[in-house]
């Protein structure tokens, strides 16, 4: 869906990007600091690809493939063995509080690796190439920033549980979720307008965790979809995403609400990285903006079926 003014939608989009990030200080309130997540036989996604670089650091030869399988799963247990821990082949919390190592710029080795991979995930777009320059550098800042962290551009122990931890889409009420991580993108790319029919782009660099935004089924869609996910929610509207780099769930699978879907990419017919949503009530397009301001502030989230179907294109 290529337009002039969907290139201007997706510029502006950055720039209150970079405004809301330059104006977002270390004053806001520090929340407990999410939970290191569980990673066991089946995981899959960058938090696995993060644990296989750590690993690699660590002096361990493993495929970094993002898929916990036999191989991560043998070479976890040597590695919980060799550091007094439990040797059950699970990461949680005490193995992820022994993998990670604290980092600054000008580091050059798969930690940083690990460290680009998780930064990707929370839509930083940086090479994952091992070193440590002045974008992993504004990344981190940025990051912990955002989290209310202390600004100080190292990546110690608290980042690294954020940014581990974090995947979860932090917005959410009820059996709805946000459908990326409520710190990729300021509020105000939520009203943006979509070019030709109700629906909106939210302008995120390939590899951003996109999350079901509602419980229900999973169907595949395709053509200018590119790698398309559709959920037939419980609520009985449909939800399509687009333009995904990578499917996490399979055709006809159940999902939770919050639930990773995939990653975003420039599948289809795009001009560049962004995720296209469409909700659909009896077939017909409604307006997505004001269900994803509610997730976003954590509102009560209006039934589908309540949402407008004009007003939100041009
Ligand atoms: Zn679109």
């Amino acid at each position: 869906m290529p337009t002039v003014l969907r290139r201007l939608t997706l510029w502006l989009g950055a720039v209150a990007l970079a405004v809301s990030t330059a104006l977002a200080g270390p004053t806001a309130a520090q929340a407990a600091a999410p939970a290191w997540p569980l990673l066991s036989n089946g995981s899959t996604g960058p938090n696995v690809t993060s644990a296989q670089y750590l690993l690699r650091h660590r002096g361990y030869s493993i495929t970094v493939d993002g898929q916990y399988g036999t191989g991560t799963t043998s070479t976890v247990k040597t590695f919980q063995s060799a550091n007094g821990l439990s040797a059950d082949g699970v990461i949680g919390a005490q193995t992820w509080g022994k993998l990670v190592v604290t980092l600054s710029a000008g580091a050059n080795n798969d930690a940083v690796r690990a460290l680009q991979t998780s930064l990707n995930k929370h839509g930083y777009g940086l090479a994952v190439d091992g070193a440590w320059g002045p974008a992993t550098t504004s990344a981190v800042q940025s990051f912990q920033s955002r989290n209310g962290l202390a600004v100080d551009g190292i990546a110690g122990p608290t980042t690294w549980q954020y940014l581990i931890g974090g995947s979860g889409s932090s917005g959410g009420t009820g059996n709805y979720r946000l459908i990326i991580g409520k710190s990729v993108l300021p509020r105000s790319a939520y009203t943006s307008r979509h070019h030709d029919y109700p629906a909106i782009d939210l302008p995120v660099v390939t590899g951003t965790t996109a999350y079901a935004i509602t419980s229900g089924t999973i169907g595949y869609a395709g053509g200018s979809c590119g790698l398309g996910i559709g959920i037939t929610g419980d609520d009985g509207a449909y939800y399509l995403y687009c333009h995904l780099s990578s499917r996490s769930v399979a055709s006809g699978s159940r999902v939770g609400a919050g639930q990773v879907l995939g990653y975003t990419g420039a599948t289809g017919n795009v001009t560049g990285p962004h995720l296209h949503l469409e909700v659909r009530v009896n077939g017909a397009n409604r307006c997505p903006q004001n269900m994803l301001l509610a997730l976003y502030d954590g509102t009560a989230v209006p039934a589908p079926s309540s949402l407008p179907a004009t007003g939100c294109f041009y």
